[in-house]
């Protein structure tokens, strides 16, 4: 008996998300699922987020697992805890972007070594959608590429996936029956194999979201002409500096004439920008009739708390965030010009002293929810 026909059916594998925080289920496991299906014919793989032990789960021969953020270590270190005392006999490997960018401060903890960024043998597998992680899957996930060209100072790619490299069977990871795709590419206009990648797309027919956003550096109106046969929905770029406003406003103007779809532009803030930045920015987008998508940057570290960029503070972080959650829905600010400028402002000057007013009135909020009267202190 050769080992592809061998049965595998007395291996269980245990997969782990410790814990879900985004819409999309843990693709790498989904991935890992596929690879371990295939090598053993017949094994078990079970899907789990958060640490429980069900029946079903007994004696795995592996348990894999991954992590999403940073800041979430200390939830993948319990994790590894947990499973590890409750099945002492099981390997335990742990992967994924967080632990991969905390990779020591993980083995300082537990005495396993995170694997960091790809993990190959599972990489050219598709995704097993039979798991969802308690997601309701209804778009396909792939990449036409890793990695990017680009080392922008803010960004983890290169550290992840420093080898830029295209894929060539991405539809493989198509399931018929979902009407979207997703592509995660980092930087789908830095491929090689662009225009072939959108004949491909737009052979397929179906709804397409570039969910990191698309290069607007990149964008001419050669690649618009290529781009915008493919029903893309909604458009992503990003506006990460405020050096780069020509090129993303040249984008913009590309965007609007090949297609009427909404324009979503990432905007990072917290790194090396000031706050008036974020507003010039932001502002920009509002005028342009663009949603802007603010992403605080977070440095990956096992730091808990947030870090205030070198040229900003937790009031102003906390007040920012706290006009998207009341005024905004899922964090996004939309078009309305009016709004725009009654919660932000006519200019930057405005913007930080705005900021600094909602942070004054929620802290005063807070202290009257405590019982902390006027006269205990006034406030600062
Ligand atoms: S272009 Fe995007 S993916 Fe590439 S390094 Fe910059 S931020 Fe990262």
């Amino acid at each position: 008996m050769t080992i592809a026909e061998m049965n595998y059916s007395r291996y269980k594998f245990l997969l782990v998300e410790p814990v879900a925080k985004t819409s999309y289920p843990p693709l790498g496991l989904m991935k890992i699922s596929t690879m371990l299906k295939e090598r053993y014919k017949g094994c078990q793989v079970i899907g789990q987020v958060g640490n429980s032990l069900e029946s079903r789960i007994a004696n795995p021969k592996k348990i894999y697992i991954t992590s999403l953020f940073t800041w979430d270590w200390k939830a993948v270190v319990e994790c590894a805890k947990y499973y590890k005392h409750n099945f002492p006999n099981s390997e335990i490997l742990i992967g994924g972007i967080g632990a991969s960018l905390v990779q020591e401060d993980i083995f300082n903890k537990i005495k396993i070594k995170p694997h960091k960024g790809l993990y190959d043998e599972a990489e050219s597998c598709s995704p097993d959608y039979s798991l969802t992680f308690g997601r309701k899957n209804g778009a396909s996930i792939t990449f036409t590429s890793r990695g990017c060209p680009r080392d922008c100072g803010f960004c983890s790619v290169k550290e992840l996936e420093p080898r830029f490299f295209v894929k060539e069977e991405w539809e493989k990871d198509i399931k018929e029956e979902y009407p979207t795709i997703v592509f995660w590419d980092n930087n789908f206009l830095a491929s090689p194999n662009f225009e072939k990648d959108c004949i491909k797309i737009e052979t397929i027919n179906k709804k397409v979201d570039f969910n990191q956003g698309l290069d607007s550096r990149l964008l001419n109106e050669e690649r618009a002409k290529m781009l915008f046969k493919i029903n893309i929905d909604p458009i992503r770029l990003a506006f990460d500096d405020v050096n780069y406003e020509n090129a993303v406003l040249n984008a913009i103007n590309i965007v609007k004439k090949y297609s009427k779809k909404e324009i979503m532009v990432y905007v990072l803030y917290n790194f090396l920008d000031k706050p008036e930045e974020l507003y010039y920015r932001i502002n920009l987008l509002n005028k342009e009739g663009a949603l802007s998508f603010p992403m605080e940057y977070r440095a990956p570290t096992t730091r808990i708390n947030k870090a205030p960029g070198t040229n900003w503070n937790t009031y102003l972080l906390r007040a920012f965030k706290l006009t998207l959650l009341f005024y905004y829905k899922k964090g996004m600010i939309t078009k309305s010009r009016n709004s725009f400028l009654s919660i932000y402002g006519k200019n930057e000057k405005e913007f930080v002293s705005r900021l600094y007013e909602i942070y004054s009135y929620d802290k005063k909020l807070k202290r009257k929810a405590k019982g902390i009267g006027q006269s205990e202190g006034e406030l600062t």
